[in-house]
């Protein structure tokens, strides 16, 4: 590609993220379960993403990029943008570092969302997702009050920082044939891809999107970024409108491949999880065992990574799916 962006990440930089995580983040388990290799004649290894701190991978990029920042950027504080996971992150993050945080986030966010990273000192500036967008009010902000803008997937030190959890994944099993990750903006995918390229260079790296919004398997096949409008989806942390410029450059050069989940697999794989494995996992952090069940990824005979992306899910939803 000719305009390829500067700051793009390199493996050296998921290297780099390791060392600042190191003793930070969880290095969260890999479960295996039996049932599902049984269905799916496969052997799965899944990273358990949804027992990270703050319930994510995302405290993982988030805690990358500000603890990159120096001295007197720290000091004036960090903002973003965010539909929860990367909000509850960076506000822990930016707690552990003493750092002042405002996220702006949708109205329609949910409750659990708003009330961690209230309760992790984050300061809440709403916006309606339907109307207003989220990236301008972000970067007006940024610009009155100095805070470093950190958005939740197109930045260097966030994808490096997401790419930690394939990283251990793969030191942790050795080398697979697939590995499957959910996919929103694809700074988790391509973090992924970096860690996997060289750890597992012919491993087939697949990403999984909602069924309502598949702008990054459109964006791939037309080779530009495919901007859509809002998908209605419950796998919230993966309704996003475009891929970043960063990851839709990673994963182009990487031929990484993108299938999709509906709402209706991806609640049958929350039950899976919660029946079979004990594991509580939002609905977004079931797509890739969603789109391994629907037959979207042929794994028959393969040593498969899936990754549970997280695991915030309001309890009365959770209710609801398991009912
Ligand atoms: C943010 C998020 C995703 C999507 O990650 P991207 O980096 O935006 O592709 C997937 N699962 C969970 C649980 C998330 O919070």
């Amino acid at each position: 590609m000719s305009d390829v962006p500067a700051d793009l990440p390199i493996y050296a930089d998921v290297e780099r993220a390791a060392e600042r995580l190191h003793g930070v983040a969880h290095r969260t388990p890999v479960l295996t379960s039996r049932t599902a290799n049984e269905r799916t004649g496969a052997t799965l290894f899944f990273k358990c993403e949804n027992l990270q701190r703050a319930g994510a991978f995302k405290f993982r990029g988030a805690y990358n990029a500000v603890a990159a920042l120096d001295d007197e950027q720290r000091a004036r504080g960090v903002l973003s943008f965010s539909s929860g996971n990367h909000a509850q992150a960076l506000a822990l993050a930016c707690m552990l570092m003493r750092t002042r945080v405002a996220i702006v986030m949708p109205k329609d966010a949910p409750a659990a969302k708003v009330e961690a990273t209230r309760g992790y000192g984050g300061e809440i500036v709403f916006y309606d997702r339907y109307t207003q967008d989220r990236e301008t009010i972000a970067r007006d902000l940024a610009e009155q009050d100095g805070m470093a803008l950190i958005p939740p997937f197109d930045h260097r030190d966030v994808i490096a920082g997401q790419g930690t959890a394939a990283r251990e994944l793969l030191e942790d099993v050795g080398t697979l044939d697939v590995l499957v990750t959910p996919l929103g903006g694809g700074g988790l995918l391509s973090g992924t891809t970096l860690a996997a390229r060289r750890l597992a260079p012919y491993c087939r790296l697949v990403g999984v999107e909602p069924e309502a919004g598949d702008d990054a398997r459109q964006s791939l096949r037309k080779g530009e970024i495919v901007t859509i409008a809002p998908p209605r989806s419950i796998a919230d942390g993966a309704i996003t409108t475009h891929l970043g410029t960063l990851p839709f450059a990673i994963l182009r050069a990487a031929e990484v491949e993108v299938v999709t989940a509906s709402d209706a697999q991806l609640v049958a794989a929350t039950r899976f999880f919660a029946e079979r494995m004990k594991l509580v996992v939002e609905p977004t952090g079931c797509l890739g065992l969603a789109a391994v069940l629907n037959g979207a990824v042929d794994v028959r005979g393969k040593r498969v990574g899936v990754m549970l992306s997280g695991g915030n899910v309001d309890v009365a939803a959770l209710a609801k799916y398991l009912g």
